[in-house]
């Protein structure tokens, strides 16, 4: 279930920033990419502070470069709605790069 990864791998990014929150801001932050391949561990670097502005945009995913957002997240915004905010999972905008 793809949906279901990429949902998973956001939450880990977030315990991720959380953990490194007294974290220099110039540092970079391995992020997980958050596409939907099961398999995909590929890392989005990220300092904190771009994360945190990324993130309070509406339409985000942290994605390496060439990977694409599940098809079906749309589906997946109402089943993960108990725990994650669906506005959050709206749609998605490609940041980083990492080939
Ligand atoms: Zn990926």
């Amino acid at each position: 279930m793809s949906e279901e990864v990429t949902v998973t791998k956001r939450q880990v990014n977030e315990v991720i920033r959380e953990a490194l929150r007294d974290f220099p801001d110039a540092e970079l932050i391995a992020f997980f990419c958050e596409c939907g391949k099961e398999r995909c561990y590929q890392t989005v670097w990220l300092t904190g502070p771009a994360y945190d502005e990324a993130r309070a945009a509406p339409e985000w995913l942290a994605l390496v470069h060439g990977h694409r957002a599940a098809e079906d997240l749309a589906s997946a915004l109402v089943s993960s709605a108990a725990t994650t905010s669906k506005r959050e999972y709206s749609g998605r905008t490609i940041v980083g790069a990492n080939d």
